[in-house]
């Protein structure tokens, strides 16, 4: 099987492309190397896909270039039987500052995606979208009914491409599906993410910054059980057409994510308290049903699970790493 994974040098699409080469599938990355937070990350990312694909029958190849230049999508994708597409201009605070981008990349470079797609009658397209999409909560946990009113630019371009990639599974029959993911957390993930800087800071008997009054709400959602939905897509259609949510059943405040944390590393320090930013959201919280009747999904990981296993791999590369959180 030849697997498209745009934006594989990313944090979600690097872990995917991994999985599908160590499963023996023959992985083409494009990726144009945003340099959004340190590339040092993405060429980890790179490593461990080529490293996966050279223990398998699978094979691993990256490309560097931009899902705005639709003759090379279209190229890539001709070959393609499957298309994941995790690239994207991420990040709710800065798409406040630069709307433009994340329109252009987010929505156009989707719109590429799928032109191509369906010129080539691909077996299945998955997106990543993201809980963004929801906005406010009038209610939680958000299910797929739940209104989408996004707060953010970013939030708006995602719920665009998914709109675009569930019309076109309607009007074209392209197999098309987005998951909404919730927080996505683990090893290599962006440096600056409440978790990786938690955990640096407690590695260096500071304590760990919190942005409002830590009761706001997130379901932080293990990288693992986030690639075992996707790679059910490779054979799943019952979500095709679908907008759905992948998150933990796990939801948590931040400060308790924060004391989690803490008490794994240093019991000792405290808390501290910061002002809060506007864009960030109160709470999110996934209702995972459909996920769970449609694609049988059952996340493995709590969070203390999962919170173990990033300290683990933290400790194991934080020469490489931690600088990387420090300076983010
Ligand atoms: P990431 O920033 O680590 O990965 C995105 C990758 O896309 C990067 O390697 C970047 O270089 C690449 N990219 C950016 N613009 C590009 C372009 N124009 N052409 C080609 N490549 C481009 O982010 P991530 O955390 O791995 O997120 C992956 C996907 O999941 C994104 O679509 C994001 O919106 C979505 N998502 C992530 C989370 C999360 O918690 N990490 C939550 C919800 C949704």
């Amino acid at each position: 099987m030849q697997i498209l994974v745009t934006g594989g040098a990313g944090f979600i699409g690097g872990h995917l492309a991994q999985r599908f080469a160590a499963d023996s599938h023959d992985v083409v990355v494009l990726d144009n190397r945003d340099p959004f937070y340190d590339l040092d990350i993405k060429q980890h990312n790179i490593e461990a896909g080529q490293a996966a694909a050279r223990n398998s029958d699978g094979s691993y190849e990256f490309i560097e270039g931009d899902v705005r230049d639709a003759e090379l999508v279209t190229d890539l994708v001709a070959d393609a039987d499957y298309v994941y597409h995790q690239a994207a201009q991420a990040g709710v605070r800065p798409s406040v500052k630069n709307p433009r981008k994340y329109d252009e990349v987010n929505v156009d470079g989707t719109l590429n995606l799928l032109d191509a797609c369906r010129d080539e009658g691909i077996e299945r397209f998955v997106m990543a979208s993201s809980s963004s999409v929801y906005g406010k909560p009038e209610y939680l946990p958000y299910d797929e009914q739940h209104p989408t009113t996004p707060v953010s630019p970013y939030g708006a371009s995602k719920l665009a491409a998914e709109r675009y990639a569930c019309a076109y599974s309607e009007v074209y029959d392209l197999p098309a599906v987005a998951l909404r993911y919730f927080t996505v957390y683990g090893p290599r993930m962006r440096p600056n993410m409440a978790i990786s800087n938690f955990v640096s800071r407690c590695h260096n008997g500071e304590p760990p910054v919190i942005y409002g009054d830590g009761t706001q709400t997130r379901d932080f959602t293990y990288i693992e059980d986030v690639i075992d939905a996707n790679m059910t897509l490779l054979h799943e259609d019952a979500a095709d057409g679908q907008a759905i949510n992948i998150g933990s059943t796990d939801n948590i405040e931040i400060k308790t994510l924060a004391t989690e944390i803490r008490d794994q590393i240093d019991p000792d320090l405290d808390l501290v308290y910061e002002e809060r930013h506007d864009a960030d959201a109160e709470h999110t919280h996934a209702a995972t049903d459909r996920a769970e009747e449609l694609l049988g999904y059952d996340p493995d990981h709590t969070i203390r699970e999962g919170v173990a296993k990033f300290i683990d791999w933290y400790r194991d590369n934080r020469d490489w790493y931690e600088p990387l959180v420090r300076q983010s």
